[in-house]
């Protein structure tokens, strides 16, 4: 940090004081922390609270956001507030300095525990190319689709942060030559999301109406829902995804609070059939300008626009409560695979090389249908802010051989 500037913000600009996300790290062989980052440091934020603002430091003593998550909106605006002003503010510099941490001297963890977990299927283009993939010769849309977010229940307890290897699922499918088989899967795929982590919770037989979605969801992350295909496709007739997706799920290593997205909202695109009243969202839009980014082994393979999403968060939180399910903090629900109307903004290899029949071209020559060993996928989205961009966390992960 020596002759660093103040605060410790990155060249680039794309984790400066409007953005401050959360984590957990910790230290080699140290205690797991809440941390918030800044550039390419990590500041202790419990330290930090505890030297300067005591009251509200038990808020952090189990390294986790759990307990911040369950406070509310008026208590994380306060927290958002407080790192805000001692990171621009040069008289907690000597304060604060000793608690910065260089992030490749840390570790991550998952920054909370996770709850429940929902996927939706959000993007118009995504149902469409899968449609018309699994279901050749029908209406590519599902009758029900422009009519309620669909979605399903995932497996909230293999949510893994960015950077866990993934292991190569085993499982039975229909081979090549229609006959059944068991093994290593041979279709691994990605699919590229956004997230939306949960803070406050709900009383069962509460809904959280579209305009109440700032109270309740607490950041935003990155998320790739990891999908062996031949698995999926062999199982999910008539219901799952199960196996196929439940291996493993990434999520980013830092969340992004809902209010530095505020210079990213936007209208979503106009709806064709009418929605019930309470999916109704005119007064509260919340479409987002995120643009991702999906790199194999280096290799810019999509860039998938989250602004074009038919469906938004603020509905999906609407839809998955209309029927009195309850909300706890930790909860996850993401928004299905972001995939925009260009064929390079695809957010899966099964709509990128249309089920493994058109290979993409790697910079090293090689070709991919579906994922190898060993192969290394990166998710990356940025948004604007009033005066540049910010970006969510990345998340990332190894395909690891079947065990
Ligand atoms: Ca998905």
């Amino acid at each position: 940090m020596t002759g660093a500037g103040w605060p410790p913000v990155d060249e680039a600009g794309l984790f400066g004081l409007d953005n401050l996300p959360y984590g957990s790290a910790s230290r080699s062989g140290g205690d797991w922390f809440v941390a918030v980052r800044i550039g390419n440091h990590a500041l202790d934020l419990g330290a930090a609270f505890r030297h300067l603002s005591p009251g509200d430091a038990d808020l952090f003593s189990d390294g986790r956001l759990d307990r911040l998550l369950a406070t509310g909106p008026r208590t994380w605006d306060r927290v958002r507030a407080n790192a805000s002003t001692w990171l621009s503010d040069g008289q907690f510099r000597p304060v604060l300095q000793p608690l910065l941490h260089p992030l490749d001297s840390l570790r991550t963890r998952l920054a909370f525990t996770v709850g429940d977990y929902v996927d939706f299927y959000a993007a118009e283009q995504h149902a469409t190319n899968v449609g018309q993939m699994f279901r050749p010769g029908q209406a590519a849309l599902p009758p029900n689709w422009k009519h309620l977010p669909i979605g399903y229940h995932g497996r909230a307890g293999t949510i893994v942060v960015s950077g866990t290897g993934i292991t190569r699922p085993r499982g039975q499918y229909r081979g090549v030559d229609g006959q059944l088989a068991f093994g290593p899967s041979t279709c691994l795929d990605i699919e590229a999301e956004v997230a939306f982590v949960v803070g406050r919770g709900t009383a069962l037989g509460q809904s959280v109406p579209v305009a109440d979605f700032p109270q309740y969801v607490f950041g935003v992350a990155l998320l790739n829902d990891w999908s062996a295909r031949d698995v999926q496709r062999w199982e999910a007739a008539p219901l799952g995804p199960l196996l196929g997706k439940s291996f493993a799920t990434s999520l980013s290593a830092w969340i992004t609070p809902l209010p530095a997205l505020a210079a990213a909202r936007r209208r979503p695109p106009v709806r064709d059939e009418p929605m019930l009243p309470y999916l109704q969202d005119a007064e509260d839009p919340w479409g987002l300008d995120l643009q991702l980014e999906v790199r194999l082994n280096g290799a810019l393979v999509s860039r998938p626009p989250f602004l074009g999403m038919y469906w938004s968060a603020a509905q999906m939180l609407a839809h998955m409560t209309v029927n009195g399910a309850s909300l706890r903090p930790g909860d996850v629900f993401a928004s299905g695979t972001v995939s925009g109307p260009g064929r390079d903004q695809w957010g899966s290899l099964l709509e990128l090389t249309w089920d493994g029949t058109e290979p993409l071209r790697l910079d090293d020559g090689s070709q991919r249908g579906f994922l190898q060993d060993g192969d290394e996928v990166v998710i990356r989205a940025t948004a604007p802010t009033r005066d540049g961009r910010l970006a969510l966390g990345e998340v990332s992960g190894r395909v690891r051989p079947a065990g």
